[in-house]
């Protein structure tokens, strides 16, 4: 089941210049920087109440993002949902007819095991699906 949305992934060229907005403009705290080797970036998370939003910069020109701001500039990148049981989920979307771009779900960034909808199956919207790591163990 999803419990509420996680966070809101956001491409950026550079976490340091675009942090600046999030801190000064919005008044919002930075928790934590972390590069995710897996998937060629660098994370900025701001917690918004609840949900979060995940500044995301490119480490290498293989990085998804890279591709992204070739494509589309700065923006909105992905939503990501929380779920209580992330296998389940994939399976229920799968089932549904949404294409996987993970079939199981790979390390993301907070110690979270995180797993992708194809846009192209969710009406031009990325999609995660995110899960505490220890957690996805149990289901
Ligand atoms: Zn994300």
């Amino acid at each position: 089941m999803i419990t509420k949305i996680d966070h809101l992934g956001i491409a950026v060229r550079s976490l340091e210049e675009s942090r600046a907005y999030y801190e000064t403009v919005l008044g919002l705290t930075c928790e934590h920087v972390e590069e995710v080797p897996s998937q060629h970036v660098r994370t900025a998370f701001f917690s918004v109440g609840e949900t979060h939003v995940e500044l995301l910069e490119p480490t290498s020109p293989e990085s998804p993002i890279a591709k992204f701001l070739e494509k589309n500039g700065e923006g909105i990148h992905h939503v990501a949902f929380a779920t209580d049981n992330l296998p389940g989920q994939l399976r229920q979307a799968a089932d549904a007819g949404a294409r996987l771009i993970h079939e199981v779900p790979i390390q993301g960034a907070g110690n979270k095991l995180v797993a992708f909808l194809h846009p192209k199956s969710t009406h031009g919207v990325l999609t995660e699906f995110c899960a505490p790591a220890d957690s996805a163990t149990t289901h």
